[in-house]
């Protein structure tokens, strides 16, 4: 059967409103770089999309016609980097370009099974061009390319009009892709919530009918999605959009179950994620254990209440025992690093510790290096009335007594007598 000529529809950036002066320098540095030296060379993706919305893009992706070694010898600060479809990276101080070669999604010459038996894609490391690589892209409004050498933006799936739309729409047969990367579903809630882009009724069916599929993806990768739906300022949204489509039970199904049937714990975790949003919109400093925290909380106490009436242990050592057990319930749905499972363990644990309303107790904890965040938690706790006022009360005076150590400014003077005052 002879191949389907693929259209293309281009459409000069002036008479879109295409925000140029959010696009980094960096990026087209790289892009100019590419085309003298006689490659392709596009912008894609994400911060099309959110130039087209006059957000400001998270990061500027490329890709080109030429091969990971070739960009290597064009750029002095570029690193290849995975093993299974190499990747480049160019670095600019601290920014980094992503650089990719086209691909394609047909297979290759290689008789290895390209699904897993759920129809998971295993394998998507074939070079192609770019009306192959198109089809690869998730949503449409994801999938626009963007040309400077002719100042054009590239449409072949009728992304623009997604995007004057404000919808997500998958490219292709919905059910296969959602299959091929079961991901994709925790990218819409995500882009629902961060882009308020709507849904359609068929498209959400799909999602909650296969949202089960999540737990065959690897739970590293869920991490990585959890820290970008819930640590970029939009996770309430997100918290709601997965909990519409199915998705938020199946990576912490404890956690939906006790707020399905407890409001008060709903209320808390909405509580956090607001806070959390505003912390981050204000660039204030956040860390992700504070969330696992938050999602936790009811069913590790519910945990260590059980331990502590079967066993008779401590309070405290209840706690940590239902800490372990709580994360390791979760090892194969989402891969919480070890470092914020413990630090998540310590601010649990203060929870308890805040019961008791001595000085000598006050003196121990606001050094610890937990106290902070375990008060923050305490906080939330109060709100909605997880604790008694005398015990906030007791630790808002502590806290607000604890001196700020002031450090003072870096000096930039670099003469290392000067430094030593001669
Ligand atoms: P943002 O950077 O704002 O989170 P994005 O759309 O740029 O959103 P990235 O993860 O940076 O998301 O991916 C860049 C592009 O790569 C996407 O726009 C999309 O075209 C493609 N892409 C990323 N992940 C997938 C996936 N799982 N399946 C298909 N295409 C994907
Ligand atoms: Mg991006």
């Amino acid at each position: 059967m002879a191949k389907q000529e693929i259209k293309v529809n281009k459409i000069k950036s002036t008479i879109l409103d295409f925000n140029k002066n959010l696009l980094s320098k960096n990026s087209l540095k790289v892009l100019k770089k590419l085309n003298q030296s006689g490659f392709q060379a596009f912008l894609v993706g994400g911060s099309i999309r959110d130039l087209l919305i006059g957000k400001e893009p998270k990061d500027f992706d490329i890709v080109t016609d030429a091969k990971p070694e070739q960009i290597k010898k064009i750029f002095r600060n570029c690193r290849l980097i995975g093993r299974r479809f190499r990747l480049a990276h160019i670095y600019f101080g601290r920014e980094l370009i992503e650089v990719a070669t086209f691909r394609s999604s047909e297979t290759s010459n290689d008789k290895k099974s390209k699904y897993d038996n759920k129809g998971r894609i295993l394998r998507d490391n074939v070079f192609g061009k770019i009306e192959e690589d198109v089809f690869r892209r998730d949503f449409k409004c994801n999938a626009l390319y963007y040309s400077i050498l002719d100042d054009l933006i590239w449409d072949f799936v009728g992304g623009l009009d997604d995007i004057k739309q404000k919808r997500l729409n998958f490219i292709g047969n919905v059910t296969k892709r959602l299959r091929e990367d079961p991901v994709r579903m925790l990218r819409a809630a995500r882009f629902n919530a961060k882009l308020n882009f709507a849904l359609s009724h068929q498209l959400k069916c799909e999602i909650k009918n296969n949202s089960k599929l999540l737990n065959n993806v690897p739970a590293a990768r869920i991490f990585d999605e959890f820290l970008k739906l819930f640590q970029s300022g939009y996770g309430e949204k997100a918290f709601c959009s997965m909990m519409e489509l199915n998705l938020f039970k199946e990576i912490f199904p404890y956690t939906f179950d006790e707020a399905i049937s407890d409001g008060k714990f709903k209320s808390f975790i909405e509580e956090a994620l607001r806070n959390t949003d505003e912390r981050i919109n204000s660039q204030l400093s956040t860390t992700p254990m504070f969330l696992i925290g938050v999602f936790l909380w009811k069913p590790i106490k519910a945990r260590a209440q059980y331990i502590q009436n079967e066993n008779q242990y401590s309070k405290i050592q209840s706690m940590v025992i239902a800490s372990y057990d709580i994360v390791g319930l979760h090892q194969d749905l989402i891969a919480i690093p070890k470092r914020f499972s413990s630090s998540m363990r310590e601010m649990l644990i203060m929870q308890i510790r805040f019961e008791k309303l001595t000085d000598k107790q006050a003196s121990k904890l606001k050094n610890s290096r937990f106290f902070r965040a375990a008060y923050d938690f305490l906080l939330l706790r109060s709100i909605v009335g997880d604790c008694s006022r005398e015990v906030v009360n007791f630790w808002t005076k502590v806290e607000q007594q604890t001196i700020k150590i002031k450090y003072p400014k870096y000096n930039k003077n670099r003469n290392y007598r000067k430094l030593k005052g001669l």
